[in-house]
């Protein structure tokens, strides 16, 4: 395809837009002896450098949290689980059951809304920095670089026939990622059944079956995902990769490549003095594919934004690494967004980015909110079915009543039950209640009255329902029917 009108083309070549071919070169991939064979692995280079370090970190501080949250105590038990056997999620203090389906769905839009202010803002930095698929794929190729060396150690043991060597080194590895794996798989399912209970059970061979399953598929993901399936994770199967592009705009940050600084590219010796430089048309970048090597993707940043960068920002490392010992300015590649680099001005507040946090303040709001005003307690009144009402030997209407009273606090709570809304209704039936936290109990009652003080034949009521100290109460409307 012509890229470059030329002096010889006609008007409607003039017009064409120019094509700049961008598919990705995977070039630090081997050689492989068949097409069997796993001829899309990437061997990624091990790189150092100001953010791998903050990576390091910041993944390490995420992980410390994920391992350690389910081992915090509250009030005699975890303080986060989410009991899905017994439906109900505990959250420190807090304990939300199936009716408090709007409080989660508010903590998820929140949680979204989080996430599509921090890509409109700064591009994928969820993807390369704290998503769990490229922390832990960072674990395991950590491992990987331990026992079997380099990157270019390890295409060369891959290429090489089994030895007892290249043997022990495969199942050290497999080893190490299994047990990572094992590990993580019994801390994620304790966060919906008490941990400590878990490790213990499993290592015992007592853990349920239902246990045991969920632990050896979450393992079994784990596994799979970070050391085998990688950056076909992020570039194939998740859907965050696939509409996250709608947020970005050309004031977002990314990790680009300044063609204008770099181009052409090309080797040469250290020395070479500006002047020469010039001469040859040479910009910064070296061509030493480097910036290629790092890359968990195995995408070339040089070909532009490409949907498989997940902004990990590894090309920087090494690239700044390379323009130190060339002694040129670091930032051939850089953090940067698509204005900055066409040297226009760069907008940080802009309307989607207020509209954003416009929704995510507002969300939070209504989310304290909800949890201020909300109250501990929720009581169901289910009217006998089989009879409308029933006559007493002491000639009394009586109609029968379940309570359901869920105690939605985490301690136990003393309840007593009143019957409003009928003068000279007498009560029949267990009047105080003690309901452990976050308990159901189930109660029959009976509410009978002289039918000469019945109205009519639907009369309102209401059961009030108070604990202990007054500060819990629940008023429930039901019905008291007759003839
Ligand atoms: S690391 Fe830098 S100098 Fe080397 S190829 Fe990549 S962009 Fe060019
Ligand atoms: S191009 Fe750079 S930032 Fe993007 S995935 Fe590859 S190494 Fe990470």
């Amino acid at each position: 395809m012509n890229n470059n009108p030329t002096s010889d083309s006609t008007p409607a070549d003039a017009n064409r837009i120019p094509v700049k071919d961008i598919t990705p070169v995977k070039v630090h991939q081997p050689e492989k002896k068949s097409a069997a064979s796993s001829k899309n692995h990437i061997y990624v280079r091990q790189v150092k450098g100001r953010i791998e370090n903050f990576r390091q970190l910041f993944g390490g501080f995420f992980i410390f949290l994920f391992a350690a949250i389910p081992w915090i105590p509250y009030e005699g038990q975890q303080a986060i689980l989410f009991d899905i056997m017994e439906q109900r999620f505990h959250i420190f203090g807090l304990t939300l059951w199936p009716q408090d389906l709007t409080l989660l769905a508010v903590i998820f839009m929140i949680g979204a809304y989080a996430l599509f202010f921090i890509t409109s803002f700064a591009g994928r930095v969820w993807c390369g920095f704290m998503c769990p698929q490229t922390t832990f794929t960072y674990i395991y190729i950590w491992f990987e670089h331990k026992i079997e060396g380099p990157h270019n150690k390890r295409m060369k043991l891959d290429e090489r026939d089994m030895d007892l060597d290249k043997f022990l080194r495969k199942f050290a590895k497999h080893f190490c990622w299994l047990a990572v794996a094992l590990l993580t798989s019994l801390t994620f399912v304790g966060y919906f059944t008490p941990v400590s209970e878990l490790f213990v059970n499993f290592f015992t061979f007592q853990a349920s079956g239902l246990a045991v399953l969920g632990v050896l598929f979450f393992t079994f993901c784990t596994y799979g995902n970070a050391g085998w399936m990688r950056e076909i994770m992020c570039t194939h199967i998740c859907p965050y990769a696939r509409f996250q592009s709608v947020m970005f705009d050309a004031d977002t940050l990314m990790v680009a490549y300044d063609e204008k600084r770099g181009e052409s590219r090309g080797p040469r010796s250290r020395k070479m003095s500006q002047e020469k430089l010039k001469e040859k048309g040479l910009g910064d970048c070296i061509d030493c594919n480097m910036c290629v090597q790092v890359c968990p993707t195995g995408i070339d940043i040089r070909n532009g934004l490409q949907y498989e960068c997940i902004n990990c920002g590894a090309c920087i490392d090494a690239c700044n690494g390379v323009m130190d010992k060339m002694n040129y300015p670091k930032g051939l590649i850089n953090f940067t967004s698509e204005h900055a680099l066409q040297g226009k001005k760069v907008h940080i507040l802009r309307p989607k980015i207020i509209g954003y946090a416009v929704v995510l303040v507002l969300m939070t709001a209504l989310l304290a909110v909800q949890i201020m005003i909300r109250v501990p307690l929720e009581v169901d009144i289910i009217r006998d079915r089989g009879s409308l009402y029933r006559e007493t030997s002491e000639g009394l209407v009586e109609n029968v009543y379940t309570l359901k009273i869920l105690n939605k606090h985490q301690d136990e709570q003393f309840y007593t039950i009143n019957v409003e809304g009928m003068p000279g209704a007498k009560f029949i039936g267990q009047q105080t209640v003690t309901v452990k936290g976050a308990e159901l109990e189930t109660i029959p009652v009976s509410i009978a009255v002289n039918p000469y003080d019945i109205e009519g034949r639907i009369t309102e009521i209401n059961f009030r329902v108070t604990n202990e100290d007054g500060s819990i109460e629940v008023l429930e409307p039901s019905k008291f029917l007759y003839r």
